[in-house]
């Protein structure tokens, strides 16, 4: 039986850049943990936390009655899930499953209907803020699943998040999720076009920056990532590649619902060429630079 409130015991898989902060937001608001990380070397902070570090996701499936899933795209999930040693293999009926990671309503729909035929809930909840939202507990958190799961969980979405928005059904949470990265990855574009032709046109960046973060250009990409490429850090908040991955399938849904998406599928083919060139693994932020590139003589 799953318990309500802060007894409820967690486990969470995957401790990248959103994962890490995310659990130890859980570990301070007093929830007790099992993690597990699939390369060792991420799980250490935690095992110096005194936090149990689990050998598989199995071990943390059967330790706890929430299991959260923080890993990157929908093959990951499906390998943590169901793989050997895979969460299916270790949880106990009424375990809640909670993806937070971003994929998409059709894969959302999978995971549910795999984790039901075990006797488990699930839930896909993934989050926006980046990953100053992961480590300052600011998260907004977009849930689908059904309203009982969501209330059991919501006490733990509070240790994670600020905003906690019960979307619909299962699938409605990675909607969401799918149409806020159109307007973050369409974002970034806007923000590449613009350095490039003020640098062009020679306005200098500082004033740039006055104007766009205080009037009604303002938004997350200039506040969070415009000083980022000022001062030259293509660092990874957020990948590229996992961008690209988000627009992908906002671009599959929408095609499917006959609904162009102009912007985005430009702003996806810029990612793909960022894949192509080895820039996957650099923050989003880094496309200011590829549109550089391409338009320098
Ligand atoms: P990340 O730093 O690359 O971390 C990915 C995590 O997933 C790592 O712990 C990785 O383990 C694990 N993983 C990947 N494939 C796996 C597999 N097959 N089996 C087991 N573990 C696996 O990525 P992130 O930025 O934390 O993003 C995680 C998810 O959140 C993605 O879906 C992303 O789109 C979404 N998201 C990211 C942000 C952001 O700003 N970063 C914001 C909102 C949502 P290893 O350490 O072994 O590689």
């Amino acid at each position: 039986m799953v318990q309500d409130g802060k007894k409820m015991k967690v486990g969470f898989i995957g401790l990248g850049l959103m994962g890490g902060s995310m659990a130890m937001n859980l570990h301070k608001a007093g929830f007790p943990l099992t993690v597990y990380n699939r390369t060792q070397a991420k799980a250490e902070p935690f095992k110096s936390e005194g936090i149990k570090v689990a050998s598989s996701p199995r071990e943390v499936a059967a330790e706890s009655e929430v299991v959260i899933l923080m890993v990157t795209d929908a093959p990951d999930v499906m390998e943590v899930l169901s793989g050997p040693h895979g969460v299916l293999e270790g949880a106990k009926q009424g375990t809640i499953v909670v993806d937070m990671g971003t994929n998409s309503p059709e894969h959302a729909r999978t995971f549910h209907s795999m984790c039901a035929s075990r006797g488990l809930r699930f839930l896909d909840a993934p989050v926006t803020g980046g990953d100053r939202g992961a480590r300052e507990a600011t998260l907004t958190i977009m849930v689908g699943g059904e309203r009982e799961d969501v209330e059991r969980v919501m006490p733990i979405f509070q240790a994670m998040g600020k905003t906690i928005v019960h979307a619909g059904g299962v699938g409605y949470g990675q909607m969401l999720k799918l149409l806020n990265q159109v307007v973050v990855g369409v974002n970034m574009l806007a923000l590449a076009e613009v350095m490039t032709l003020a640098e062009r046109a020679g306005i200098d960046q500082e004033i740039l920056f006055k104007v766009l973060s205080t009037g009604a250009a303002n938004s997350f990409t200039v506040q969070y990532y415009m000083p980022k490429v000022m001062k030259g850090d293509m660092e990874p908040g957020f990948r590229a590649a996992h961008l690209r991955k988000d627009l992908k399938y906002a671009v599959d849904v929408a095609t499917k619902l006959n609904v162009p998406l102009l912007g985005t599928s430009t702003t996806l083919q810029l990612y793909s060429a960022m894949n192509a060139i080895g820039m996957g693994e650099k923050g989003t932020q880094a496309l200011v630079k590829l549109y550089q590139r391409l338009t320098s003589p």
